[in-house]
């Protein structure tokens, strides 16, 4: 291309530019309507442990006065726990959320014995999450200590995707999903960031194949806005929360429990499922939890 024509391209690119840009008042009517005013709502869940109380009924009790609407159990032995879980949650206004892995093995292993392991469990949990009604399954191809793994190659991740693909499509028969959770390099090198999970889901090419984004873990990206919207709609599934110092109770480390950037993404894509406490308690729980829940939403209100 000669110089003339590169100006006459560049000045046609720059009128198409230009007209596209034109109607901004009509495109602002396409936007997403989670922005401002919108209907997305923020879904608060708790893990087994956060809730004060010795039972699942005390627990739930305590949940529902503070408006918390989604549970998360443990993944370990849960198609024994299915009817416990779903007599508890009889008549009360919350329900499963995601269900925190608890499989044997891990899909990564290099072990075949392992592998089969992760494969029998993991199948028995998402078939007990579908019974259950649960958003998914949540799981880490392979945790830094888990050894012998498969390396870190091209290979490796067209298996991962292949097998993904087989337990995503299982998932939607049992009417589940899977989800990946990306970790930070303390815990796995493997898939540290959310847009990675995300692209991982894609190549999988199931519906049945998801992932989440985890307050803690995500200390990892630079953008907590960017990290959850390279996942959208399509793909994020499911959120943790805790604090971000010490993986505590949101606002027991002070001005670091800054989650307003993340939650504007989540309000801007409207959405739906839950966003899950996943964290100890330094503070006694009666007082530390109720606190954590009113500085969320607080943040959700500016987000
Ligand atoms: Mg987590």
């Amino acid at each position: 291309m000669n110089r003339k024509e590169f100006l006459q391209r560049s000045l046609a690119g720059a009128a198409v530019v230009a007209a596209s840009a034109a109607p901004i008042d009509l495109m602002a009517g396409c936007a997403p309507k989670g922005k401002k005013g919108g209907k997305a709502e923020l879904r608060l869940s708790f893990q087994e442990g956060i809730a004060p109380g010795g039972s699942l009924d005390e627990k739930f009790d305590y949940m529902e006065k503070l408006g918390v609407v989604g549970f998360e159990p443990h993944g370990g032995n849960l198609a024994k726990r299915v009817n416990e879980i779903q007599q508890a949650l009889k008549n009360r206004n919350i329900k499963v959320s995601a269900i925190c892995a608890g499989f044997g093995g891990f899909i990564l292993a290099e072990d075949p014995a392992v592998k089969a392991q992760f494969d029998s469990t993991m199948r028995d949990i998402v078939a007990a999450a579908g019974e259950l009604g649960s958003t998914g399954v949540i799981m880490v191809p392979a945790f830094n200590g888990q050894k012998p793994c498969r390396p870190h190659t091209l290979e490796t991740r067209e298996f991962l995707c292949e097998q993904m693909h087989d337990l995503g499509e299982y998932a939607l028969k049992c009417g589940t999903t899977v989800i990946l959770e990306p970790l930070n390099r303390r815990e796995a090198h493997y898939m540290r960031q959310v847009g990675d999970a995300a692209a991982i889901c894609r190549d999988s090419k199931s519906a049945g194949v998801k992932c989440m984004g985890d307050f803690w873990h995500m200390q990892e990206e630079t953008s907590d806005y960017a990290a959850f919207m390279a996942a959208g709609p399509e793909y994020l599934q499911h959120v943790h929360v805790a604090s971000r110092g010490r993986r505590i109770m949101p606002g027991e480390d002070g001005e670091k429990d800054n989650y307003i950037d993340g939650m504007r993404a989540l309000k801007e894509m409207n959405y739906p499922y839950y966003v899950s406490f996943e964290c100890g308690s330094d503070g006694p729980r009666e007082q530390t939890v109720p606190a954590a829940v009113e500085l969320l939403r607080a943040q959700w209100k500016k987000a």
